[in-house]
């Protein structure tokens, strides 16, 4: 069967694209194999309506949503390879079955790469987080560290000053720009660049962190500032041009400049955070309806 649409992940950002194309009445399958960026974490916030469910709860929410729509399937697995030939896509899964696709949609997110810490894939999500809009209020005025190994720590600790003023940076024995951490001092936030050895913790709860000169600091939970790389290597793999900061180049209907091929999520590289990837996965089904109905009209006219 070709189906006009293969969506490759199945978070906010694909769920939603899948709810725009399915409705668009055209036949579409999601894949997904559950391995999103923010399965660590017990809640999520800010997405309006959804505030404080967890990552799965949404995500389940989601797939009930499409439940009521026939022509949209969810497939748990993995998708392996992406072929392009002649404007058709086959895609192979993990368990070696093949699918065809007029059109895709790379809905895959990004993984984060931490700071090599002992203990800090303990803390990560619980008590350790990345970003402050998604969880600066659960930890607003407590004791909290900034774990930020590159220059973003001057532009963090300042957006972190907001929920706490009780506040270290953390350089990991990296070098901070003389003037950044007179800037900083300043305003009360001491930077300490001495190695970190290990996070000390108690159940996911953040406790201290022990540093490589003996000494032990204090802190109730903070925020790292971790890098981050694509998921799935199906745009570069597929010649889509990236962004400087290694997202997926796309329109405001999500195609990126491989035609077929469209993007939406995380993956684009731009602020992370469910309400922008479910509306970005929204004009992406929008761009695939757009091209779909635009061929079928195309190849009438041609008849
Ligand atoms: C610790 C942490 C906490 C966060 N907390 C919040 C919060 O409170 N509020 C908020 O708004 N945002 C939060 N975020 C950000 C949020 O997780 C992302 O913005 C959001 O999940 C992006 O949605 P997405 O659909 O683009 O990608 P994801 O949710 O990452 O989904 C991508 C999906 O694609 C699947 N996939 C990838 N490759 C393949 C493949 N080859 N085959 C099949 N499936 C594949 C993955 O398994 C995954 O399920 C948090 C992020 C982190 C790291």
């Amino acid at each position: 069967m070709l189906l006009d649409c293969a969506i490759i992940g199945g978070g906010p950002a694909g769920l939603s694209a899948a709810l725009v194309v399915g409705r668009g009445r055209k036949q579409v399958i999601v894949f997904d194999d559950e391995l999103p960026r923010n399965r660590v974490t017990q809640e999520s916030h800010g997405f309006i309506t959804n505030d404080g469910m967890t990552p799965f709860e949404i995500r389940r929410a989601g797939e009930a949503d499409l439940q009521k729509y026939p022509n949209i399937k969810i497939k748990r697995s993995r998708i392996v390879d992406i072929q392009k030939k002649e404007e058709r896509f086959t895609l192979l899964t993990h368990e070696g079955d093949t699918f065809k696709a007029k059109k895709i949609i790379l809905a895959t997110g990004l993984q984060d790469i931490l700071p090599e810490i002992e203990g800090i894939h303990d803390v990560y999500g619980k008590t350790l987080f990345s970003c402050p809009f998604c969880d600066g209020w659960e930890l607003k005025d407590k004791e909290l560290a900034l774990i930020a190994e590159s220059q973003r720590a001057l532009h963090m600790a300042k957006l972190l000053s907001n929920w706490t003023k009780d506040l270290i940076v953390f350089t990991n024995g990296h070098v901070l720009a003389e003037e950044d951490k007179v800037l900083l001092t300043a305003h009360s936030i001491q930077v300490i660049d001495v190695p970190i050895v290990s996070i000390d913790q108690d159940n996911g709860q953040l406790r201290s962190l022990q540093l490589a000169n003996g000494e032990t600091v204090k802190r109730e939970g903070g925020f790292v500032a971790s890098e981050f790389k694509q998921s799935a290597p199906f745009a570069e793999k597929l010649g889509c041009q990236m962004t400087k900061n290694a997202g997926i180049e796309t329109d405001i209907l999500g195609r990126t400049t491989v035609s077929g091929v469209f993007a939406c999520g995380d993956n684009l590289g731009g602020p992370a955070q469910l309400v922008l990837a479910a509306a970005a996965g929204s004009q992406a089904g929008m761009g695939v309806i757009h091209e779909l109905v635009q061929e079928e009209f195309q190849e009438k006219t041609s008849l």
